[in-house]
């Protein structure tokens, strides 16, 4: 039983389990040493109705709401984090463009994007650094109806895999902070762009990399928002992906503890399974229980934002309590395993995985930020 989920969210969830199961987890550790997202996968997904759902019929979605969203991606995650990103970065994207993008100018996008037929990235952080992020450099020139991009994004997921990305960049001076920030919707086949991949710690399939603009130029017809606005406005859309962040990487933490929880009650050790000493049991009861209070909180989150209520707050604490805690779960269920874990396998490869979200979208510092300005003030908490 669960307060936030109703028997069709439940039965959603369980649907998406069995393909989550039967199609995505058999390929979790080859996409690892592959690097590349299944774009048949992808679009299967799209086929199912498992891509942004919680977008409105008119722009291809299901208009199912967000907790809809939520309970997909846990069931992607589980199978494999790094291909959640597809639904993760869906529906970031898809809000943004459905609520800032001009009709005309989006919907074919949206409508790829809900098929699983097109990749959005987010490109916000710079070399210089993302967690002053609103202190972007990447110059956006008006010339007619065209802004001209130069500059370059960093560490941007999908990078080098995305069709398209969301771009933010400065159309006032330089002192102009968040007041000058300008948001793009970039296809990624324009003349001017280049890009790059990283060789990454975890999240290897989706990957990260730079992209680089030289005098890029985009119709002013692909603005989202208005122009100076970009971060003022378009940043909202942030909130709803920590909290899917938060149930990303706690899902993760499950299916870890799952299998844990099976292989501590038939190994033996002492002529006893493990799980009789308290030393094996106890550490991962406690950490069942701050699972389930953890998802709670990013159930509430979704609940709050299909509600119009406040959630900024919430959304912060998902994404710095959910990271720390799935990387404090999976280390645990790795030593558990005994040298078995330290080997190359499901459980290595997912404490790769959950590290990147203590880094990336904002680390814990920046959201406990944002929890204290909620609380104390915005003078209170200047940064
Ligand atoms: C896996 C992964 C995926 C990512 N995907 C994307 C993406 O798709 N798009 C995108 O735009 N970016 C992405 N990023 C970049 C990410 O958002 C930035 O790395 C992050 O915001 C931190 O910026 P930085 O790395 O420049 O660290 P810095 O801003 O240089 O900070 C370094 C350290 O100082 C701390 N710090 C900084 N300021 C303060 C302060 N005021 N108080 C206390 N501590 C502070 C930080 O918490 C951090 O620990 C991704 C990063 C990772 C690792």
């Amino acid at each position: 039983m669960n307060p936030y989920l109703d028997d069709d969210l439940q039965a959603l969830a369980e649907h998406a389990r069995r393909f989550a199961e039967g199609r995505v987890a058999p390929g979790f550790l080859e996409r690892d040493r592959s690097r590349v997202l299944d774009r048949t996968l992808m679009r299967e997904m799209g086929e199912m109705g498992f891509i942004a759902p919680e977008l409105p019929t008119a722009h291809g979605g299901l208009g199912m709401g967000s907790l809809a969203a939520g309970v997909i991606h846990e069931q992607i995650a589980r199978a494999d984090l790094s291909l959640s990103y597809i639904n993760l970065l869906a529906s970031l994207n898809g809000q943004i463009l459905s609520q800032h993008g001009r009709p005309e100018v989006v919907a074919p996008w949206l409508r790829k994007l809900v098929a699983g037929e097109a990749l959005f990235a987010i490109a916000l952080t710079e070399p210089r650094g993302g967690s002053d992020a609103a202190n972007l450099r990447l110059k956006v020139e008006r010339v007619g109806d065209e802004y001209v991009l130069n500059g370059e994004k960093t560490s941007i997921s999908a990078a080098d895999q995305c069709d398209a990305a969301v771009v933010f960049g400065r159309t006032g001076t330089v002192d102009s902070g968040a007041h000058g920030v300008t948001a793009l919707m970039v296809p990624m086949d324009l003349p001017g762009i280049t890009r790059n991949r990283f060789d990454c710690h975890g999240q290897r399939a989706i990957g990260r990399g730079s992209l680089f603009f030289e005098n890029v130029r985009v119709p002013v017809s692909h603005r989202l928002g208005d122009e100076g606005k970009g971060f003022v406005q378009v940043m909202q859309g942030f909130d709803f992906s920590r909290a899917l962040i938060g149930l990303q990487v706690l899902a993760v933490a499950s299916v870890s503890l799952e299998e844990t929880w099976e292989y501590v009650a038939q190994r033996q050790a002492f002529g006893q399974p493990l799980s009789a000493f308290q030393g094996v049991s106890h550490p991962l009861a406690d950490f069942e229980t701050q699972v389930a209070a953890a998802r709670l909180l990013c159930l509430q989150t979704l609940w709050l934002k299909d509600r119009g209520l406040p959630h900024t707050a919430e959304a912060a604490m998902c994404k710095w309590w959910g990271p720390k805690l799935a990387y404090d779960v999976v280390h645990q269920c790795l030593l558990s395993f005994g040298h078995g874990g330290y080997d190359r396998g499901p459980m290595e490869q997912r404490l790769r995985d959950v590290l990147g979200f203590q880094i990336g979208d904002g680390t814990a510092q920046i959201m406990k930020t944002i929890i204290a300005r909620t609380k104390a003030g915005r003078q209170a908490v200047p940064v």
